[in-house]
């Protein structure tokens, strides 16, 4: 046993069972995204892929989720933020399933040319936080899929929390400008990671800053779709 596991011993998420951040009981609340959608029209589509009727420029190309962001994931994703959160964060990719990581590993057959690019904090809030939860899940997705990480976006402003904007209208303007690419990325293909994407606001806006500024294709990995 460890020093931490005495000092901040596991609780389940879920229900506070001790010794697992998310007990078998709890585990099987988790529900996994079988039928990914559009995420301009939200219609259902293979893989996520964005319709090529609903694709205009700079728009992402696709988004693929692997829970559902229901009450459940929503208490579990809240209290990480009160706990270890790096160690809750590694555990927690771990279980996601294999039949998830199975269509993840899709991305292979559109290109083995990826790059993993977590969706950047503003430096005020990483300082404040301590860590970048979707950089913790790229490595995640590095160590499955072997794509590199990438530093390409630098988000140079700082922005209300998307979650306390009630409409999709205020999302969009509280986010517009908010990511600088400070790396070339002509031609380049590109996996935005993040853990909850609700009207998807932030993914949209990173993926029009990097096809803005020349990247081939956009695509979009979370952990909860809301
Ligand atoms: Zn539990
Ligand atoms: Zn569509």
């Amino acid at each position: 046993m460890f020093l931490k596991d005495i000092l901040f011993p596991k609780f389940c998420l879920g229900c506070g069972y001790l010794g697992i951040y998310i007990c078998p009981k709890c585990l099987k609340k988790l529900k996994p995204v079988e039928k990914d959608v559009c995420p301009y029209c939200n219609r259902p589509s293979f893989f996520g892929l964005t319709h090529p009727g609903c694709q205009k420029t700079s728009r992402l190309d696709g988004l693929v989720s692997i829970f559902y962001y229901d009450d459940f994931l929503k208490k579990v994703i809240k209290s990480i933020k009160y706990r270890l959160a790096t160690d809750v964060w590694n555990d927690f990719c771990r279980i996601i399933k294999p039949e998830s990581l199975h269509k993840i590993s899709r991305f292979r057959s559109l290109s083995t040319e990826f790059f993993l690019q977590p969706i950047p904090l503003h430096p005020s809030r990483l300082k404040e936080r301590g860590f970048n939860q979707a950089r913790l899940i790229a490595c995640f997705f590095q160590n499955y899929t072997g794509y590199p990480l990438a530093d390409f976006l630098k988000r140079i402003r700082a922005t209300a929390a998307q979650a306390q904007l009630k409409t999709g209208k205020n999302r969009y303007h509280n986010i517009i400008g908010a990511f600088k690419v400070t790396t070339p990325v002509q031609g380049k293909k590109i996996i935005l990671i993040d853990d909850v994407a609700t009207t998807g606001a932030t993914i949209k806006e990173a993926a029009r800053a990097l096809k803005q500024a020349g990247a081939k294709a956009v695509y979009a990995l979370v952990v909860a779709r809301g």
